[in-house]
């Protein structure tokens, strides 16, 4: 079992470092709009268990930033905490989920609308939003073409596995050659950053 010592005061720093683009737009829009609807929740929700959040921090995590967007305590714990406790096995059916491969994000459910932010960002982003966040994170033009070209061209985790060698500056060292899942990229992330 990998422990990289997750909790919810150290995500904002893992999450620059090492999220993938699918991941690090849902952990910053939790932040910002101290929300996320059901699907963003769900793949969310299970990226971080599948990073080690436990249980208990996952529900303080969404409880703090959700009572920001005005959601009670008893709403909270009628309504969403049942849901991450489901997601974590401890309730319900009791079954023990596994976060969604890429591919599975990639082929299921788009999100709908701007409100939705669920999925993978390299297909579901329009380009001028993808060019856009790209340089947000600081890439130089050169490299924001390349993971954009991919991208367009539909290699959706090609442009991934780009994104995630240009930020680490550094090879994937795996013997895959292309990011499968988002959890692969985090692991991968840490061993390169905190070996
Ligand atoms: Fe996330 Fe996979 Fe898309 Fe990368 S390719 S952003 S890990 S869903």
């Amino acid at each position: 079992e990998l422990d990289f010592g997750i909790t919810p005061e150290n995500l904002d720093q893992l999450s620059t470092e090492s999220f993938p683009l699918c991941a690090r737009n849902m952990h910053e829009h939790m932040r910002k709009d101290h929300h996320l609807k059901h699907e963003a929740r769900l793949q969310f929700g299970l990226f971080l268990k599948g990073i080690g959040l436990s249980c208990d921090d996952a529900v303080r995590l969404f409880r703090q930033e959700f009572s920001k967007h005005g959601i009670s305590e008893k709403q909270f714990n009628q309504g969403y905490k049942y849901n991450v406790e489901h997601q974590y096995g401890r309730v319900g059916r009791r079954v023990n989920y596994a976060p969604p491969s890429c591919t599975k994000i990639i082929t299921t459910k788009p999100p709908n609308g701007p409100l939705e932010h669920h999925g993978c960002p390299f297909k579901h982003f329009t380009g001028s939003l993808l060019e856009q966040r790209l340089k947000t994170y600081g890439l130089p033009p050169k490299d924001m073409d390349a993971i954009k070209e991919l991208a367009q061209k539909g290699h959706f985790q090609g442009a991934c596995t780009k994104y995630f060698e240009f930020t680490h500056r550094k090879k994937l060292t795996t013997v895959v050659d292309q990011i499968q899942h988002p959890n692969q990229y985090f692991e991968e992330s840490r061993r390169l950053i905190d070996p």
